[in-house]
């Protein structure tokens, strides 16, 4: 049984936590700490009421790093799951550093004053984990996470190379609000306003943010309009898979919110540099963040699935030529409310958080140093998503995508 400390307590914090809870033999003592204490109280006795758990909570400040020492030495973890925002990854690294404890998260560092995803920050404290003699896991959610672990369970047991790559992400669920984001509404905005980016050939070619629509048919959602942008798993996927001559990412948006946004970034709402507002600096786009609905709010009311998978051609394993895969998986919202109270764009995060956490503490993914997703067996994984809510299917297509 391990000793975790979880920083955060969003929506994906508040899964995790749960299904944490639910795996006790596992994590048998949860600890809970973010800047609002109150929110690691509301999660506590959520937790208590639905699994009679009873986990510790704290107020933190998790970029003040002595503080976070402090706080890691005092629960003396096995691991530190930073389910915080990405600007705090690098002082959470930094504290488990000094305090020799594992590390692991869900998107990668960011720094505040620009919008760019990119690993090159953390995979910077690479020497520094191995000299240390402990392990950093980035990226442990649905996308980063499962979808790279998905593309190398094909690369294990369907193809020996992949030639294209394309990751669908498509977010079903209505919510009943005019303009809502399923997670944190600034990373979320900064994400998708974000220029599109995909992997051809060697390189990385840029195009205009949202530029380029396909429709396509998801089981369980139906026709969906989706977008061509930049996700951060398209680095690590790129890195780790040097043999692939395209890879792409595409997330689904309604007219609705596509409306909305493209008000919200003519006026400048959506802007990350700060601006004089009555006498005070203000961030456009925190501003906004602030006033939009709380993506943990959006539980009762969401309706629908999702439907994240990987589409992915190569040289098939069995010598048979090239083939096409799509593995995916479909997370209804009502299900994840009912179980955790969350809506599935937390869930499909905070779950494969929760199974990230458990490959490092029991040690079925180890090493010293900063790892991808892609590194590891995606066996234990893939086994773990099956029995803890995450289901998935494999299928083979006629032929590769032809958009
Ligand atoms: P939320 O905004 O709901 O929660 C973030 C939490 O972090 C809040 O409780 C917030 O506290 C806390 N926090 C912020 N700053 C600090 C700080 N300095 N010190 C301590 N705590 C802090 O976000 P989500 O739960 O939606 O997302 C959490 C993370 O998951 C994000 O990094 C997001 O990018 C990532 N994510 C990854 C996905 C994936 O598939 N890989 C998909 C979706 C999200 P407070 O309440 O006081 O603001």
């Amino acid at each position: 049984m391990s000793t975790v400390l979880v920083i955060g307590a969003g929506g994906v914090s508040s899964v995790c936590v749960h299904k944490m809870a639910m795996n006790a033999d596992i994590f048998g003592d949860i600890h809970l700490a973010s800047r609002t204490k109150s929110k690691c109280d509301a999660i506590a006795a959520s937790v208590k009421e639905r699994t009679g758990q009873s986990i510790s909570t704290y107020e933190i400040d998790a970029e003040e790093v002595p503080a976070m020492i402090n706080l890691i030495r005092q629960v003396k973890p096995s691991l530190v799951v930073n389910l915080a925002l990405p600007y705090q990854d690098l002082p959470i690294m930094d504290a488990c550093l000094e305090a020799g404890v594992d590390y692991l998260d869900t998107a990668n560092y960011e720094p505040k004053d620009e919008a760019r995803f990119e690993y090159h920050w953390q995979w910077a404290y690479h020497d520094r984990f191995k000299q240390a003699g402990i392990m950093a896991l980035l990226g442990s959610g649905f996308d980063p996470g499962v979808t790279s672990v998905f593309t190398m369970w094909l690369k294990k047991h369907k193809l020996k190379t992949i030639r294209q790559l394309d990751i669908l992400d498509c977010n079903g669920g209505d919510h009943g609000q005019a303009f809502a984001t399923n997670f944190n509404p600034e990373i979320n905005i900064r994400e998708v306003t974000a220029p599109a980016r995909h992997w051809e050939n060697g390189e990385w070619v840029e195009t205009p943010a949202l530029d380029k629509r396909v429709e396509f048919d998801f089981e369980a959602v139906g026709q969906k309009n989706m977008y061509m942008m930049y996700h951060e798993e398209l680095e690590s996927l790129a890195k780790f898979n040097p043999e692939l001559e395209r890879a792409r990412f595409w997330m689904t948006f309604g007219d609705e919110y596509i409306k909305h946004l493209t008000v919200l970034q003519n006026v400048g709402m959506t802007g990350i540099e700060p601006i004089r507002y009555q006498g005070k600096e203000i961030i456009p786009l925190q501003f906004l963040a602030a006033v939009l609905p709380k993506p943990e709010s959006l539980g009762e009311t969401t309706k629908g699935n999702t439907n994240i998978g990987v589409i992915a051609t190569g040289e098939a394993l069995d010598g048979s030529g090239e083939k096409t895969f799509y593995i995916n998986n479909i997370c209804s919202h009502e299900a994840a409310y009912e179980e955790t109270g969350n809506q599935a764009v937390s869930y499909t995060t905070g779950v494969p958080a929760m199974i990230g956490s458990t490959m490092v503490v029991t040690g079925k993914w180890a090493g010293d140093g900063v790892f991808n997703m892609e590194e590891m067996d995606p066996d234990p994984f893939m086994e773990m998503l099956n029995e803890h809510g995450l289901p998935w299917q494999v299928k083979e297509l006629g032929g590769p995508v032809d958009f």
